[in-house]
C-alpha cells in the first residue's frame, strides 16, 4: 500500500512510524513543505519539549466531541507515549504539574529519535514539497505540489492548525478537508499572550507572580485558574495567562461586545475579610513607613507599589497611617480582586495551538478514516481538539497519529 502523509510535524511523523511498524509492507511517504520535518517540535516547551504529562484525562482538553478525546487517550495514553519514546531510547524528567520532558531538556532529542526511527523503518521524507491541491480519481489520491504531482492509495492530512505559522502550519489542511465535504468548527488562537489595558500592570513588566485569576464578563466568571502569571509590557502571559487566553480569545473571536476583565487575586491564601484585617493591622505596626515601602516584605516591590497606586491618589512619600478607611478598603479590594480590562489576544502566529477545526464526527472513531471519502485520514491539530498548557497538545498529536497510523 502506498501511503502519503501530508505534514511532517509531531502527528505526521508518529503516524508514519506507526503505519510502517504496523505493516512493514506499507510504502510510507511524509510530504513536508519545509526543508526539514519537525521544526515546530524544536520550538516546543521553550526548546525543551514538554511531550506529555503524568496527569492525563479529557478534562485537560477541549473539543466539540470530548468523548472521542477520552477514547483516543485510552487507545494511546500518556503511558503509551512514554513507553514508545523509551523504546526509541529517550529518557525523561518530570517538571512541575506533572510535565514530562526529555531528560536532556532538549526538544531536538525528541525530533532526533523520531527521525532516526523513521529512517530505520524506511519511511521516506519528501521535504520542500508544498501541497496545493488534492484530488481523488478512482482509488488513487493525486497530491499536487507547485511543480510535481504524487499518487497514493491512502492519504493522511496531518497539516496542523494555524498557530505558529512561521513553523509551517497555516491552515492548508482545513481547505483540503473542507473540499471533500468535511465540516469545520470556527477556529481561534489559544495558548497566546493577552493584551490588556496596562495603565497599572505595565509597572510589573518582566515580573512572574503566582496568583489566582478569573476571567469575568458582565460580572460572570467564565474561566479561572491558579498558576504563574507573567506580566509583560502589553499584558498577560505565562502558564496562567496562556491557559486563560482560550476563553478570552473565544470571546473576541465571537465578536462579543461586552467588556471582559481579568480579576487577579494577589493573596489567594486569605479571604477578603482576612486581607482587610491584615492591612489594618499592618497600618498599626508599620504605619510609620511611607506608602512606597508599606508592602515591602509582602509583595514584590513593584507589585506592592502598583496596588497602592491603583488604590489611592496619595503620593508615595505619605505615611501609611494617613490612609483613610475607604482607601484601606480599596487596597484590600485591589489585593483580592485587581481588575484589568482585556483588549485582545496576540495573533495566530504568536499562539501555540489552534482551538476549533475539522469536526471529528466526520471520521471513524477507531481509525480516524473519513466517513466522507474512504482512504482519507486526519490526525493532530487540524482536528477540533486542543489542550491546555502542559504537554497535552503533543499528547493529542501522538494519540491521534497513532490511531490513524495503526489503521493504515
Ligand atoms: C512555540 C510553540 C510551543 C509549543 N510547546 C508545546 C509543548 O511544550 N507541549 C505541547 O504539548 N504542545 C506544545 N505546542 C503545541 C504543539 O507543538 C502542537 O499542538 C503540535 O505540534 C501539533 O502537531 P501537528 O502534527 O498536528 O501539527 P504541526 O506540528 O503544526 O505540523 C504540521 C506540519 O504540516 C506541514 N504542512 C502544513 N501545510 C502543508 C502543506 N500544504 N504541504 C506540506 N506540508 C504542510 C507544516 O509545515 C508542519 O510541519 C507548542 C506550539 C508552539 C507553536
Amino acid at each position: 500500500m502506498r501511503i502519503g502523509i501530508i505534514g511532517g510535524g509531531a502527528s505526521g511523523l508518529f503516524c508514519g512510524i506507526t503505519a510502517k511498524k504496523n505493516n512493514p509492507k506499507n510504502k510510507v511517504y511524509i510530504i513536508e513543505k519545509a526543508e526539514k520535518c519537525g521544526r515546530k517540535i524544536l520550538a516546543t516547551g521553550n526548546g525543551r519539549c514538554n511531550l506529555t504529562n503524568e496527569n492525563m484525562g479529557e478534562e485537560y482538553f477541549f473539543s466539540s466531541d470530548i468523548s472521542y478525546v477520552r477514547e483516543a487517550l485510552s487507545a494511546f495514553s500518556n503511558l503509551d507515549t512514554q513507553k514508545s519514546f523509551n523504546d526509541l531510547g529517550l529518557l525523561f524528567t518530570t517538571g512541575e504539574k506533572g510535565k514530562i520532558y526529555p531528560r536532556s531538556l532538549q526538544a531536538s532529542a525528541v525530533l532526533d529519535v523520531l527521525r532516526m526511527e523513521s529512517k530505520r523503518l524506511g519511511v521516506e521524507e519528501i521535504c520542500g514539497f508544498k501541497v496545493v491541491k488534492i484530488e481523488k480519481k478512482g482509488d488513487i489520491f493525486r497530491v499536487f505540489g507547485e511543480k510535481e504531482t504524487l499518487e497514493f492509495e491512502k492519504l493522511v492530512i496531518a497539516t496542523g492548525g494555524m498557530s505558529g505559522e512561521n513553523l509551517g502550519s497555516d491552515g492548508d489542511g482545513y481547505n483540503f478537508l473542507k473540499a471533500f465535504g468535511h465540516k469545520m468548527n470556527p477556529v481561534f488562537q489559544s495558548l497566546v499572550q493577552i493584551k490588556c489595558d496596562n495603565t497599572y500592570t505595565k509597572a510589573l513588566n518582566g515580573t512572574k507572580i503566582t496568583v489566582a485569576a478569573k476571567i469575568e464578563v458582565n460580572g460572570k466568571t467564565i474561566d479561572k485558574g491558579i498558576d504563574e502569571m507573567h506580566f509583560t509590557e502589553y499584558g498577560l502571559s505565562g502558564p496562567l495567562g496562556f491557559n486563560l487566553s482560550r476563553s478570552v480569545s473565544k470571546h473576541f473571536a465571537e465578536k462579543n461586545e461586552s467588556d471582559i476583565y481579568c480579576v487577579i487575586d494577589f493573596m489567594q491564601e486569605l479571604s477578603y475579610d482576612e486581607v482587610k484585617a491584615f492591612v489594618q493591622n499592618r497600618i498599626k505596626t508599620q504605619g510609620y513607613k511611607n506608602l512606597e515601602d508599606f508592602f515591602t516584605g509582602v509583595f514584590s516591590k513593584r507589585c506592592g507599589q502598583m496596588i497602592i497606586k491603583k488604590s489611592t491618589d496619595k503620593k508615595f512619600n505619605v505615611f501609611a497611617k494617613e490612609l483613610s478607611g475607604a482607601e484601606i478598603k480599596e487596597i484590600a479590594n485591589n489585593i483580592k480582586a485587581f481588575k484589568v480590562k482585556l483588549i485582545s489576544v496576540m495573533p495566530f502566529k504568536n499562539s501555540q495551538v489552534t482551538a476549533g477545526g475539522i469536526k471529528i464526527e466526520d471520521f471513524e472513531k477507531d481509525t480516524l478514516e473519513s466517513k466522507k471519502l474512504r482512504g482519507l485520514y486526519a490526525c493532530g491539530e487540524v482536528l477540533d481538539v486542543d489542550g491546555i498548557c502542559g504537554g497535552y497538545n503533543l499528547q493529542w498529536a501522538w494519540s491521534s497519529g497513532y490511531i490513524a497510523g495503526k489503521a493504515l
